[in-house]
């Protein structure tokens, strides 16, 4: 197809659609979470010694004893070959922020020509996938070929249909036979272990006298646009990059709110449907949502739950997104900014710690005790955003997410922490080295009395904010919408970890010294304010002013790209963080580095080489065609006498002239290889190659709103938009 006719076909198939008639629904307790292999399930068909032993396992991270591994392998095969699954899969996280699986049949052929069932407790803690062909940042080349999955007791077992069948999956971490990380789970796993550590210090030092593990909690907020498959299927760079790299801002944009709380189209509308049903049977406590800024974005929020666990279902909820957008004819763009000039998509990470004695730990109480330990805890928090922003910024920084940050509509790349205006008014009291009581009684030290109660709306009233804190919990609003939320979690459960063990040294020297236990918490976040309050910024984090006081007076790190961020993951006491809590060796650390920087040149490069294809191979052939029927004409029309402007043609050719030869420099530049370093090579991805993909799309945009419309090949931001 030439010219628009791809869109016109387009249009034509969506407007004609019939709309998927919603299957009637199923009851919520019927279905909710039905595919998973919860502890219900194993305690109805466990016996109970093998039940216990493995509750304790899962809460303790024991250890797996091999005969209940057996026990639980027989018990979990049943139940999934029941669901009618007949595969098992491996499911873990490379670095790659995807979801691999390593798939194995249940069955096994015997010489009489028979099949049996096997999977044993061998088989379910332990696989060995193949996975040679998953970034490892060099790991493998000096330790071992080979990466292992193990399961995580702690991520219940699910069964996933599909097209092609039923399948048991099996939550894992993949790690070298060395034990080296190779995935996203197992650092994620050990941060919640070292933070468990550190609050439990913490409370005792408090003087609570029983304290259950502490876990961290995550819910995760996603944001994604829909778009339908017809003008996907048109667009090379959202078929392959999920993201527009050419594409004039429409007329309409979302200056009209009337996209924010509108109706959703009937077929959207089914198709959140068939998301939730699907997510409810895998447990996974999601609602879609239409209130998004942008036309046709939206958001599902699952409630919050354990952080290894909200993690794991947040792949899952991505997978889902994408699968059931293609069933109902969209494609699921989770890219942070598919359409420049539109509001991009974030995951607002929601974060807190806590356990079943003490509660939540962020969380504001109604006892003098319960806020001393709270402020205690935010305290923490304060000091990590100080010390290791510049790892907060690296743990979100992608190719994709440096679109979206500091773009004006998006938290700033510098990293500081909202608490609200009245926390942030008691912390600085407790600076100044005094706090006033809530109620009029005057001075006080901490824990004498209790805390005014805090506003829990604070959330949306800071939206400039990359962390906030919102009444209970903090919100890490800078994390991007493709990413796995695994990151991020690491990073806020060591920072925090690091910070209550800090702290509590501190403690346990001015206890020791003689002390009162409230003297001593208040002397220690009076010196943490001192050192790392200048983190706490409750302003316009959008505005210029902003910028400048950050980075000028505060001395806190504006750090605008990828190829700026990733290298702190090599500073020395980002890797002292990491290596002194046990979370990420050096080598893991360094591991890490690689992949993504890797990663990130890939993406950059993936990309210029659509933009070079598409101006060359789509708009600059539509442009030729536009100008040769005009020129002709206006030829033809001077034959006879009069005489057109010509100028209209002289502009669109210099356009062209400009758009072919940018594209063909910037073929030349994707190939320069010689760069003395990887840093050298991102900051040139960063600088250069975006430079003149930027230009390029200058000239294809400018281009768009010229040459006539019958001819222009893209679909349009409209068209794609607002077509549904
Ligand atoms: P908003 O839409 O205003 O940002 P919501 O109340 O919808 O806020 O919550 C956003 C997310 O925060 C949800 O996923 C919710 O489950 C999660 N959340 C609530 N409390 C906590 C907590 N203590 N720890 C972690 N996440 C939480
Ligand atoms: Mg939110």
């Amino acid at each position: 197809m030439t010219g628009n006719e791809s869109r016109v076909q387009a249009i034509y198939e969506i407007t004609n659609k019939e709309p998927i008639e919603p299957k009637p629904s199923e009851k919520l307790e019927d279905i909710w979470a039905s595919h998973v292999f919860s502890l219900s399930k194993m305690q109805a068909m466990l016996p109970k010694d093998i039940f216990k032993s493995l509750k304790k396992t899962i809460k303790t991270g024991e250890k797996l004893d091999p005969n209940v591994a057996d026990a639980v392998a027989g018990a979990m095969r049943d139940w999934a070959m029941s669901m009618g699954a007949k595969f098992y899969a491996h499911v873990f996280y490379p670095l790659t922020g995807l979801t691999a699986e390593k798939h194995d049949g249940f069955i096994s052929p015997q010489s009489d020509g028979g099949i049996i069932s096997e999977f044993s407790g061998k088989l379910l803690i332990q696989g060995e996938p193949d996975g040679s062909s998953f970034p490892n940042g060099g790991i493998r080349d000096t330790f071992e070929a080979r990466g292992y999955t193990g399961w995580d007791v702690t991520s219940p077992a699910y069964v996933l249909e599909s097209e092609l069948g039923a399948t048991l999956c099996i939550p894992t971490v993949f790690v070298s036979w060395t034990g080296e990380a190779l995935d996203k789970k197992t650092p994620l796993l050990r941060s919640i272990a070292v933070v468990d550590k550190a609050a439990n210090r913490m409370l005792k030092l408090l003087g609570c006298t029983d304290v259950s593990p502490v876990n961290s909690s995550c819910g995760a907020e996603q944001e994604y646009f829909l778009v339908d498959m017809h003008f996907a299927n048109a667009r090379p760079d959202l078929l392959m990059g999920g993201r527009t790299l050419f594409g004039r801002a429409p007329a309409k944009g979302q200056q009209f709110d009337d996209h924010y709380f509108g109706a959703i189209p009937p077929r959207v509308q089914a198709f959140m449907h068939s998301v939730e049903e699907k997510l409810y049977k895998l447990g996974i406590p999601a609602k879609t949502s239409h209130n998004e800024v942008a036309p046709g974005q939206f958001e599902i929020a699952p409630v919050f739950e354990s952080a290894n666990v909200a993690s794991d279902h947040q792949q899952q909820m991505m997978t889902t997104l994408r699968d059931t957008a293609k069933e109902h004819g969209f494609i699921c763009l989770l890219h942070e900014k598919p359409f420049a000039g539109i509001n991009g998509s974030g995951k607002h990470v929601n974060w807190s710690i806590g356990n079943s004695t003490q509660g939540n730990l962020l969380d504001p109480g109604d006892t003098p005790e319960e806020n001393l330990q709270f402020l205690a805890f935010c305290g923490a928090v304060i000091r990590g955003v100080h010390l290791y922003g510049p790892l907060m910024r690296a743990v979100i920084a992608t190719a994709s997410n440096d679109h979206r940050l500091g773009a004006n509509e998006a938290p700033p790349a510098i990293m500081s922490v909202y608490l609200g205006s009245q926390l942030e008014d008691i912390f600085n009291q407790i600076k100044e080295g005094s706090i006033k009581a809530a109620s009029r009684k005057g001075i006080m030290n901490l824990g004498v009395d209790v805390l005014p109660p805090l506003a829990r709306d604070a959330g949306d009233r800071n939206r400039t904010s990359p962390f906030a804190f919102t009444g209970n919990r903090f919100e890490f609003r800078a994390v991007g919408s493709s990413q796995s939320v695994s990151g991020p979690l690491v990073a806020l459960n060591t920072m925090m970890a690091d910070s209550l063990n800090w702290m509590s040294d501190q403690i346990e020297v001015k206890l020791s010294g003689g002390s009162d236990i409230n003297i001593a918490v208040q002397a220690v976040l009076k010196d943490i304010m001192e050192k790392h309050g200048v983190a706490v910024f409750g302003g316009n984090g959008y505005s210029e002013e902003w910028h400048k006081e950050a980075v000028e007076q505060r001395g806190l790190k504006n750090i605008p790209t990828t190829a700026d961020a990733l290298p702190y993951l090599k500073d020395e006491s980002i890797v002292k963080l990491f290596e002194s809590t046990g979370v990420l060796s050096p080598t893991e650390l360094h591991s890490r580095f690689e992949v993504y920087a890797e990663q990130y040149l890939l993406s950059i490069e993936v990309e210029a080489k659509l933009v070079s294809d598409m101006a060359k191979t789509l708009i600059y052939p539509a442009v030729m065609r536009y100008l040769s029927e005009t020129a002709g004409t206006i030829a033809n029309l001077s034959d006879i006498g009069l005489d057109m402007d010509k100028s209209q043609v002289e502009k669109i050719a210099g356009l062209a002239q400009k758009l072919f030869s940018e594209a063909n420099e910037l073929e030349s530049a994707i190939a320069k290889h010689d760069f003395g370093s990887t840093e050298e090579h991102m900051q040139y991805c960063a600088g250069t190659i975006r430079g003149m993909m930027d230009s390029i799309r200058d000239a294809a945009d400018a281009l768009e709103g010229e040459v006539a419309d019958d001819l222009w090949p893209l679909p349009t931001y409209e068209e794609m938009l607002f077509i549904k």
